[in-house]
């Protein structure tokens, strides 16, 4: 089957000022496209066609996973993010919050300190495990997908994410992340 690249849950200047529609324009235009591109091209003629996303992240390998990886990764980041997100989380995932960190400002000082020290390009997660919500950080395409984790939310902390909005200071959009989270997504995700 062909991928597509998905259409963002929001306008290209929904998220302004903590990400600017030239940003969106890049890496959800000109990246993600790539990425579904370059899917699409190396799946032609292979047992991967007839896979779904899903299917091809968690039994793939090389630049194969890393194309596919990069795919599922935007898409969950885009629904991590909202023009009506932000604030204090609501629902399931606020009580699983307040049991696995003790409290929202807890998580958010963790997660914030594993997206700004997580080393070069990569994506930085919230994810249910076993014994409850925890972080976890993965390099380049590598995805919470193939370590069979169950992703809540992600922050996509590669330079393309924010070098026209903030530069290099990667502290900044981590703090702007803010202001977007979706916690309608997260307790989605929670299930
Ligand atoms: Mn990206």
């Amino acid at each position: 089957m062909l991928h597509e690249l998905p259409e963002l849950p929001y306008s290209n200047n929904e998220l302004e000022p903590y990400i600017s529609a030239e940003t969106l324009e890049y890496h959800h235009g000109k990246h993600h496209q790539a990425y579904v591109t370059n899917l699409n091209n190396l799946i032609a003629g292979t047992e991967y066609e007839s896979k779904t996303l899903e299917e091809i992240v968690k039994s793939s390998e090389g630049g194969l996973f890393n194309n596919a990886a990069q795919v599922w990764n935007h898409t969950f980041y885009w629904h991590s993010l909202s023009p009506n997100g932000g604030g204090e989380p609501t629902g399931a995932i606020a009580d699983a919050i307040a049991e696995s960190f003790g409290s929202f400002s807890e998580l958010k000082e963790k997660l914030s300190q594993s997206a700004i020290t997580n080393f070069g390009s990569g994506w930085t997660w919230l994810i249910k495990d076993d014994t409850g919500l925890a972080i976890l950080n993965t390099d380049d395409a590598d995805s919470a997908l193939a370590h069979g984790k169950e992703a809540l939310l992600t922050i996509d902390v590669w330079e393309h994410a924010y070098y026209v909005d903030y530069r290099n200071a990667r502290p900044k959009y981590v703090e702007a992340y803010w202001n977007l989270v979706n916690w309608d997504f997260a307790n989605g995700n929670l299930g």
